[in-house]
C-alpha cells in the first residue's frame, strides 16, 4: 500500500495528506558507549498510550531531550512496568518512539481514505475497520486529532505558497474553526514486520552492543522496484512492514477487501513472490 504519484509534486502531495506531529516521544539517547546521539528524529509508533505518571518526562516541550544510555534504559523499563508488557530495552521501546495521538494539520479539508503525511499512513473509518475486522491483531489504530484543517477542498489544485516551500502551503491557508465535521481519520500502523526481502540485502558495519545502534549499508536497494518476498521472508501476518523497507503490505485478502471499496488516495501494488 502506498501513495498514488501526485501530477503536481510535492505541492499536491502537502495539500493532499498535510503533515503530523506529536506530544509525547522518548527523549534521544546519548550513547556512552558508541559516542553517538540518536533518535531525535520522527520515532516509530508505540502500539499504546503513555501512562499519565510518565508524560512528563516524554514531553516533546521539554528542553532536555536526551538521556544517557542507562537513564534511558531506566526509563524504558519503567513504560514497560507501568503498561505491565513484557519487552526488552532498545529493542521492542527505541530512543525517539512516539505515543499516539497524532495531530494532524492539513492545508485542504480531507475526504480521502487514506492520507499520507510523512512518517505515517491515516485511514478514514470505513478503512479501519476492514483493517480491524481482517488483521486485528496485527494493526494498531489511534484515532487522530485534526489540529489545523483548511477550508479549501483537496481537489482544487494546491496553492503555491510565496516563499515556494510546500510545506509552508498550510500557514497561509484559511482554517476551519470547527473540524468536528471532518473525519475521523485514524493511524493505522503494523505491529510487525516481514524478514527482510531477498533483493534488500544489508552488509552490517558495526552494532553498539549498548545502545544496539547498527552502522549499515543497504548493497541493493535499487533492485526493491518491484517489491519481491521470498518463502522465509512472510512470518505469517495479514498487515506487516516489509523488513526495514518501511513499505506497508497486506495479504491478498485484505488488499481484495480494499479494492473492493475503491478507497481514494492510495495505490495497491503487487508485490513478486519468488
Ligand atoms: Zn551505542
Amino acid at each position: 500500500m502506498c501513495a498514488p504519484v501526485y501530477a503536481a509534486g510535492d505541492y499536491q502531495d502537502a495539500n493532499l495528506n498535510g503533515s503530523i506531529d506529536w506530544d509525547l516521544s522518548f527523549p534521544a539517547v546519548d550513547c556512552d558507549m558508541c559516542l553517538t546521539s540518536w533518535g531525535n528524529g520522527g520515532g516509530k509508533p508505540l502500539p499504546y498510550e503513555c501512562p499519565d505518571s510518565l508524560r512528563e518526562e516524554m514531553s516533546t516541550k521539554k528542553r532536555e531531550r536526551s538521556l544517557f544510555h542507562g537513564e534511558h534504559v531506566a526509563l524504558q523499563q519503567r513504560l514497560l512496568e507501568e503498561l505491565n508488557i513484557r519487552g526488552e530495552p532498545f529493542v521492542d521501546v527505541r530512543p525517539g518512539s512516539r505515543f499516539p495521538p497524532l495531530h494532524l494539520d492539513i492545508p485542504s479539508r480531507p475526504r480521502a481514505d487514506f492520507l499520507w503525511p510523512y512518517g505515517a499512513m491515516l485511514v478514514s473509518k470505513r478503512v479501519r475497520d476492514i483493517l480491524c475486522d481482517l488483521c486485528c491483531e496485527d494493526v494498531a489504530t489511534f484515532p487522530v486529532n485534526l489540529r489545523k484543517v483548511g477550508k479549501r477542498e483537496a481537489k482544487l489544485p494546491a496553492p503555491i505558497p510565496k516563499s515556494g516551500e510546500p510545506e509552508d502551503i498550510i500557514k497561509e491557508a484559511s482554517l476551519l474553526s470547527d473540524t468536528s465535521e471532518v473525519g475521523p481519520y485514524y493511524e493505522a500502523f503494523p505491529r510487525h514486520a516481514s524478514n527482510e526481502p531477498p533483493n534488500w540485502i544489508i552488509e552490517i558495519e558495526s552494532r553498539c552492543d549498548a545502545c544496539g545502534r547498527v552502522k549499515a549499508k543497504v548493497a541493493h536497494r535499487k533492485r526493491l522496484d518491484p517489491l519481491r518476498m521470498a518463502d522465509d521472508t512472510w512470518r505469517g501476518h495479514s498487515i506487516f512492514y516489509l523488513g526495514s523497507t518501511g513499505h506497508i503490505v497486506v495479504t491478498a485478502e485484505v488488499g481484495e477487501a480494499l479494492k473492493a471499496v475503491r478507497p481514494s488516495n492510495m495505490r495497491l501494488v503487487e508485490v513478486l513472490c519468488l
